[in-house]
C-alpha cells in the first residue's frame, strides 16, 4: 500500500474512532459533529464517481482525443455492433468487460482484443447496489477474479479498472495499485441505461464532447450502435480526434 493511501486510511479511522471517544466522553456535540463530517466526507469520496478524495482516478482523456469507453460487456448482440462500427472508422475503444460474462462469451473478448481495442476490468459480478460498501476481500475477489478471465483469454493483463456505476471506495485503490491498474472515471455521459430513446441521450451526450471527453457508453444496450456513429459524425465534423486502431 502507498504511503498516502495509508495515511488516508489512517486519518479516516482515527477520526471516526476519534469521534465515538469524544462522545462518550462528555463531548457529544464535538464528537456527533465529526462523526457527521468524516461519514459525510466517505460517502462523497465513494459515490461521486470523480472523486480524487481516496486516490488517483482519470476523468479526462490526457491525450487530446475523444475516448469512447462502452461499459458492461461483452453482449452477444450489441458487442459485435459497436465492433463493426469501430472497426469501419478505424478508431479504437475501451471496453470495460465484466468478468462472469467474459467467462460466457469468450469469443467476443478475443474478438474485442484482436481488432486492437483496450480492454478494462469491470469487476466480476458488477455488484452495482453493493460495490461502494464491500470489503476488502470481495473487492479483491472481484478484480482478481477478473483480471485472471481477461488474462487467460487475451495474455494481457487489463491497466485500467472502472467500479461498478463509478462507485470506488476506500479499498479499492489499494487493491487497484497491487495490480498495478489506474481507475478510470469519464466526464461525458448521456444515462444510456436509464433510458431507450436515443434522441434523449444523444441531446445529454453532445454538449460535453470535447477533445478530452472520456464518453461512457453501455455496449449493452440497443441504442449504443446509433450513438456510436452518431458521435463520431459529431467529433469528425468538429475535428476532435480518436485514438486510432
Ligand atoms: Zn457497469
Amino acid at each position: 500500500m502507498k504511503l498516502s493511501l495509508l495515511i488516508r486510511f489512517c486519518a479516516f479511522a482515527f477520526l471516526l474512532i476519534g469521534s465515538f471517544f469524544l462522545f462518550f466522553s462528555g463531548y457529544p456535540i464535538l464528537g456527533a459533529t465529526i462523526h457527521f463530517v468524516t461519514l459525510s466526507l466517505w460517502l462523497w469520496g465513494t459515490l461521486r464517481p470523480s472523486s480524487k478524495l481516496f486516490g488517483k482516478i482519470i476523468t479526462d482523456n490526457p491525450s487530446p482525443e475523444v475516448l469512447l469507453t462502452f461499459d458492461d460487456g461483452p453482449d452477444p448482440i450489441h458487442t459485435p455492433q459497436v465492433l463493426r462500427i469501430l472497426k469501419k472508422h478505424q478508431i479504437q475503444a475501451i471496453f470495460f468487460l465484466i468478468g462472469e460474462k467474459s467467462e460466457q462469451y469468450p469469443d467476443l473478448v478475443q474478438q474485442i482484443y484482436a481488432d486492437g481495442h483496450i480492454i478494462g476490468n469491470h469487476t466480476w459480478s458488477h455488484p452495482a447496489k453493493t460495490f461502494w460498501i464491500s470489503s476488502p476481500w470481495k473487492t479483491f475477489a472481484e478484480i482478481s477474479k477478473t483480471q485472471r478471465i481477461l488474462k487467460h483469454l487475451t495474455g494481457v493483463s487489463p491497466l485500467y479498472f472502472r467500479a461498478p456505476v463509478g462507485h470506488s471506495h476506500l479499498f479499492t485503490h489499494p487493491i487497484l495499485a497491487h495490480f498495478k491498474m489506474k481507475l478510470m472515471a469519464w466526464n461525458c455521459r448521456g444515462f444510456d441505461t436509464q433510458t431507450s430513446d436515443a434522441d434523449l441521450i444523444w441531446k445529454r451526450l453532445k454538449p460535453k464532447i470535447n477533445p478530452q471527453a472520456i464518453i461512457l457508453l453501455h455496449d449493452t444496450r440497443a441504442t449504443s450502435p446509433e450513438l456510436t456513429s452518431k458521435i463520431i459524425q459529431f467529433a469528425r465534423r468538429e475535428k476532435f480526434q480518436f485514438p486510432s486502431l
